[in-house]
């Protein structure tokens, strides 16, 4: 029997939340200006020239800007989504594209939104970001874009304040305010996916390192004679648990003992990934499902090491790889109980995220609306 509660929620990313599309009768309320030298964001009312339609009384910006995808949604201040549109950032092409490529995206959720007052604007991205500076500082996932100011670009533009947060963090703030983690006080999300990223929030606050940096628990070392990690150590979290992790160890053993799931991939060992990995798993393969009993395991030693320094109450699972929970649960739940022994561990309950790939819009919105108050 395991002491560790697992609350049953949506899986397939699909929220309670109702998606408003776009105003079918083609009228516009506001004029969309390619760009605004004044500072004035054209999105107030008070600047329209109808003055005829009541806007929402204040409306924030949630942006997600992931390695691949930017994802942007107009969000209220119950936490309705208001209008959606998301694309791919091409981060290849260099920060000017990609700012000019967000702001596109901006004035479309705006427009699909109807009338409302835009408030603010909470952008969330991938990898290590600097808050004071307003600067994203991620050339791993984000080539090129090191040092890149992307708060003031976008507030001269919309005229309104921007909040720039770590990919992590807006997870986690959206799961806090309208999703698995709703009312709880002591909060962790570990987001599994291409990496591991974890979040931590007490009080309804995002706990922050010095300098107001975010921690990088997922280079936390569970092995020091582990696999090399691009930071530079052995054995991190996620150069162990994550989904490029699960991938690289599938390589590794068909490499040596060609097999099931090099066949999966007509012998290009290269195209082994997490996904085919569990999907092979679910097929029941049993190469496969070794790979992931391995991955789960350091994923459940991990969260021990949580559990250990934070005891939140809650820890919400998500990311890409966690889909395939239901493969990983045993593993994580028996490591779990077998190590957290220190804490009253039936206080610790572990849960999937609710909100999918919409975490991080309702997170980024939520963190500009924090700076707001
Ligand atoms: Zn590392």
């Amino acid at each position: 029997m395991t002491p560790f509660h697992l609350e049953s929620t949506n899986r397939n990313g699909v929220t309670p939340f109702h998606l408003h599309s776009t105003d079918g009768n083609g009228v516009a309320p506001f004029h969309l200006e390619s760009t605004n030298r004044n500072g004035v964001s054209p999105f107030h009312p008070e600047s329209s020239d109808t003055g005829r339609v009541q806007a929402r009384t204040q409306t924030v910006i949630g942006i997600d800007l992931g390695g691949t995808n930017l994802r942007v949604g107009a969000v209220d201040l119950e936490g309705r989504l208001l209008s959606w549109v998301e694309g791919p950032i091409e981060a290849a092409r260099g920060p000017e594209a990609g700012l000019q490529r967000i702001a596109a995206l901006v004035e479309r959720a705006l427009l699909q939104a109807g009338p409302i007052k835009l408030g603010g604007i909470g952008i969330g991205a991938s990898g290590p970001v600097d808050r004071a500076l307003g600067a994203i500082q991620n050339p791993h996932t984000l080539p090129t874009w090191e040092n890149v100011d992307v708060v003031t670009p976008l507030s001269s533009r919309f005229g309104v304040p921007v909040a720039l947060e770590n990919d992590a963090d807006i997870a986690i703030l959206g799961e806090y305010w309208v999703g698995a983690g709703r009312g709880c006080t002591r909060l962790a999300m570990v987001t599994v996916g291409t990496g591991i990223g974890l979040a931590l929030m007490a009080d309804g606050k995002l706990y922050r390192g010095a300098r107001g940096y975010h921690p990088e628990g997922g280079h936390i070392v569970l092995d020091p004679h582990g696999p090399l990690c691009y930071c530079g150590a052995n054995g991190c979290w996620e150069s162990l648990a994550s989904g490029t992790a699960i991938g690289r160890l599938a390589r590794e053993r068909e490499a040596v003992h060609p097999g099931s799931l090099l066949e999966r991939v007509n012998g290009n060992l290269a195209e082994i990934d997490a996904d085919i990995v569990g999907q092979a798993a679910e097929a029941g393969d049993a190469s496969a499902r070794e790979v992931i009993d391995q991955a789960a395991y350091y994923l459940g030693l991990g969260l021990v090491n949580v559990i250990g320094m934070f005891f939140p109450e809650v820890i919400v699972l998500g990311g890409g790889v966690m889909r395939r929970f239901d493969l990983m649960q045993p593993r994580i739940m028996q490591t779990l109980g077998r190590h957290v022994v220190m804490v009253r561990d039936s206080d610790a309950r572990i849960e999937l995220a609710r909100l999918g790939i919409q975490a991080g819009v309702f997170g980024a919105a939520y963190a500009v609306l924090q700076e707001l108050e």
